[in-house]
């Protein structure tokens, strides 16, 4: 109302303290019309990027592909009055019609009246723009759309917006005494309310001009500018510009007409600030977005990965391996799983020092890729325990996976360990192995038991876990 009134100061102080309020727990269609309405109120309060942070936020939640109810309705009237505003009239004119037609089917009058209101203004002003042939049909269908509203409420602020609005449709039938009468009564019932003086007036003007009253044409178009422009309406400011300018050419002054034109400019030009400033919003969201967007690959990438040797953690390994069993299975391809475990690990530890211990199991992290391939997926399990699993071609068990874990095995018994570890401790490892198929719990629990196996067999060795018996060979 305070904005309708042209109080934008008032109206400003009063949208902050609205603001910081958001009640919570609100259904997504009620919390997307409580974010519209806002985006609304900014947008006329010249906010603009305020105006597209709480359109988008308010967008973001609700399933346009299913509208339903009285909020839907007055959330899509509202964007479709922002595209408006925009310049995207196609998207506008959309999402008015379905507006108007989900908030027919709701139970709520006043949203229903508003939402035919916005369809009826705003083909109101398409009509203005078509040549008049074509103008009419779309005035008649403004007119009976204005009219729907109109017998559903009888006084208040939607209902004042339907009569101006309906005068206007009338001017554009030709119905020129009921259009004056019904812009008489626009401006009469107003009180303060100047966007609704302003479409009086610019009726007026219509009016007055097919009358051939160029000089009342003049002054009700003036009245009209004025206050459009104190409601900070870019496009009825636009509208009513051009008008004037031209009632003023045909009333034959040409100063009127170039002040008029001045002043199209400038809301011209205040159109295009609008956009630069949106566009420039919109770039600097996307931005924020896709480095938000980045920052969560990031994570979720470190959470899959031991921070001391850079290999896949257990995490990691889990996520993955399914996929690598699946994909194993359908390409007729063997998987074998290798558990290492470094014999007397917590000695080493005690005698050189737990950083001389990280720097082992950095160590073994590079021997373990250096005996891989590529495509083998090398993990840290736990502690002093690695994984790798790999996969082989053909349904056969070939001993690949021994065959790799006893590689493994002697490359850390010849690893040179003096840099990390001086020339007493020389850590071995003892290794389980395993045959798919699948699942991994399995695959892991059979590589482990032969890992025990390998352990108690005297360390430093590899045992396979038997197949045939079902157990890992003692
Ligand atoms: P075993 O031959 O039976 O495997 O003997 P072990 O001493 O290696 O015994 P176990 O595998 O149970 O112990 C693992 C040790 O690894 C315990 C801990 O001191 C050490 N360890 C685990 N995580 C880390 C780590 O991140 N850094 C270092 N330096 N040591 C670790
Ligand atoms: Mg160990």
């Amino acid at each position: 109302m305070l904005i309708d009134a042209g109080r934008t100061d008032a109206a400003n102080a009063l949208f902050d303290q609205l603001l910081s309020k958001v009640p919570p727990n609100l259904a997504p269609w009620t919390r997307a019309a409580l974010l519209t309405r806002r985006a609304v109120s900014a947008w006329r309060l010249r906010r603009i990027p305020l105006a597209l942070e709480l359109a988008a936020e308010g967008w973001t939640d609700i399933d346009i592909e299913h509208p339903r109810g009285s909020d839907a309705a007055d959330t899509l009237g509202r964007l479709g009055y922002l595209l408006e505003g925009i310049g995207h009239r196609h998207a506008a004119t959309e999402a008015l019609r379905v507006a108007v037609s989900v908030a027919r089917a709701g139970d709520d009058v006043e949203v229903c009246a508003h939402a035919l209101q916005n369809l009826g203004g705003m083909l109101n002003f398409r009509a203005c723009e078509l040549p008049p042939e074509r103008a009419l049909p779309v005035s008649a269908e403004a007119k009976a759309l204005l009219e729907e509203g109109l017998a559903l409420v009888d006084g208040g602020r939607v209902h004042l917006a339907l009569l101006a609005a309906h005068a206007a449709s009338l001017a554009g039938v030709g119905d020129l005494p009921a259009a004056e009468e019904a812009a008489r009564r626009t401006i009469e019932l107003a009180e303060g309310n100047r966007w609704a003086c302003s479409v009086g007036n610019w009726v007026l003007s219509r009016v007055r001009r097919a009358q051939g009253s160029t000089a009342a044409a003049v002054e009700h178009a003036k009245a009209a500018l004025a206050d459009a422009e104190a409601v900070n309406d870019t496009s009825l400011v636009q509208r009513y510009s051009t008008d004037l300018a031209d009632t003023c050419r045909e009333a034959g002054d040409h100063a009127g007409e170039a002040e008029a034109l001045r002043r199209t400019l400038a809301a011209r030009a205040t159109a295009v600030e609008t956009l630069q400033e949106g566009l420039a919003q919109a770039l600097e969201q996307r931005r924020v977005a896709i480095r938000a967007q980045r920052l969560a690959t990031a994570a979720q990438e470190a959470a899959e990965r031991d921070p001391l040797t850079g290999l896949a953690n257990r995490l990691g390994l889990e996520r993955a391996a399914p996929h690598i069993l699946a994909h194993a299975a359908n390409a007729a391809r063997t998987p074998w799983l290798i558990v290492i475990d470094i014999d007397w690990f917590k000695s080493v530890n005690d005698a050189a020092g737990h950083a001389a211990g990280d720097a082992a199991l950095r160590e073994i992290a590079g021997v373990l890729r250096a005996e891989c391939r590529v495509g083998d997926l090398i993990a840290r399990w736990a502690g002093d325990e690695f994984v790798v699993l790999l996969t082989h071609p053909g349904d056969e068990p070939s001993p690949i996976g021994p065959a790799v874990a006893e590689r493994i095995r002697t490359a850390v018994d010849r690893h040179d360990w003096t840099t990390v570890l001086g020339a007493v401790q020389r850590p071995t490892v003892s290794i389980g192995v395993a045959a798919g198929p699948g699942p991994f719990d399995r695959l892991f629990a059979n590589a482990d038991a032969a890992l025990y196996q390998a352990k108690r067999k005297g360390r430093n060795r590899v045992e396979a876990f038997d197949q045939a018996s079902g157990a890992a060979p003692v």
